[in-house]
């Protein structure tokens, strides 16, 4: 980090500064940088528990220049090789596409066993279904709560894939510890500080989805809660932000995936369900995700769609999934390295 000072900062005012930063942060190294007009003063280290707004707000300080990420365990420069994430017998991260399917919500023991099975035999890795639903109305369907996390154990049973699923709220934080593969924390809950703070100390897998109107970076520093409390399985899902459009449900950002690769060694997972909104819409998207460098996908795939209690229009049919895969495949194979 590096504080321009204003050009009539007086000496005593700028010794003043620096024996407060020396008391605050022990193990930084703070260098006083005299330009012909302009002094500066640079402090390298670990700056995170300096706060940068409290700087800008002296009047000694014109500017604030921030020179590195303010994530660094999630960060690719103090981790440089990439974190592959082992659970229930499958790899995430590891160069293997990982896919994640099931319906958006568990409906009932028969539909979640269909899915199940349909997707395991097209070859999905994991299975997804929610047991609690985020909904915008508090008038529409909330999930089947524990009832439908205990179909979910029984469609584990039955095919052998691990399942994520989305943890809503601290309540049941012991259940999702005991009988959850993967914690799904959702976009609406990507800033729920204290809930990504007691998730990362039971150091479980974690899906962390993208906030719908939060930065990379945001993302990151949500993960850098995580991995605080102790977790470090964790991959990041881009899963469409807002925008002003109104074609689609949300904007896929499809350059995050990239993006995030540049900046972090977190397996980094596409949503095209949510990011389009469109059944029609997740076949592009889901291979365009793929060949930018994701890690896997999470697809909401329903047996019936048109009856579909959550997201229906957005979920494709199994036939469809299975044809989806085929073409993945095709693709992860042209653009691996
Ligand atoms: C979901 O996966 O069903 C879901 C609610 O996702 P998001 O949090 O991305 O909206
Ligand atoms: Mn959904």
């Amino acid at each position: 980090m590096i504080l321009v000072l204003t050009p009539n900062a007086k000496k005593d005012e700028i010794n003043k500064l620096i024996e407060n930063i020396e008391k605050r942060a022990k193990n930084i190294v703070i260098q006083r940088i005299k330009g012909e007009n302009t002094e500066m003063i640079g402090l390298a280290g670990d700056t995170s528990g300096l706060d940068r707004d409290a700087f800008r707000r002296m009047d000694i300080v014109d500017s604030v220049v921030k020179v590195s990420e303010p994530y660094k365990l999630a960060s690719l420069r103090f981790h440089p090789e990439p974190t592959v994430i082992a659970v229930g017998g499958r790899k995430i991260g590891d160069g293997s596409l990982s896919i994640i399917a099931g319906p958006c919500s568990v409906e009932s023991e028969e539909q979640i066993l269909s899915i199940a099975r349909d997707v395991a035999s097209c070859g999905a890795s994991f299975l997804r279904g929610g047991a609690f639903k985020p909904r915008s109305s508090p008038y529409a369907f909330q999930g089947m709560g524990l009832d439908g996390l205990e179909l979910l154990m029984i469609a584990r049973n039955k095919t052998g894939l691990p399942i994520v699923t989305e943890l809503l709220s601290l309540e049941y934080l012991d259940e999702f510890i005991r009988d959850v593969d993967i914690i799904q924390i959702g976009a609406r809950n990507m800033q729920n500080f204290p809930l990504l703070k007691e998730v990362g100390r039971a150091k479980k897998p974690v899906l962390l989805k993208r906030g719908l109107s939060s930065t990379i970076e945001e993302l990151l520093m949500a993960t850098e809660y995580l991995m605080s409390g102790g977790a470090t399985d964790i991959m990041l899902c881009e899963r469409g932000i807002r925008t002003f459009e109104t074609a689609t449900r949300n904007t896929m950002d499809l350059s995050a995936v990239p993006v995030l690769k540049t900046k972090t060694h977190l397996p980094v997972i596409v949503d095209p369900s949510h990011g389009t909104g469109y059944w029609h819409l997740v076949e592009p998207m889901a291979l365009a995700g793929v060949a930018c460098g994701a890690d896997g996908l999470i697809i909401e795939v329903h047996n019936a769609p048109q009856y579909a209690l959550c997201d229906g229009q957005q979920s494709i049919t199994p036939e469809v999934f299975h044809g989806l895969v085929q073409k993945l495949e095709r693709v992860h194979e042209a653009v691996r390295k």
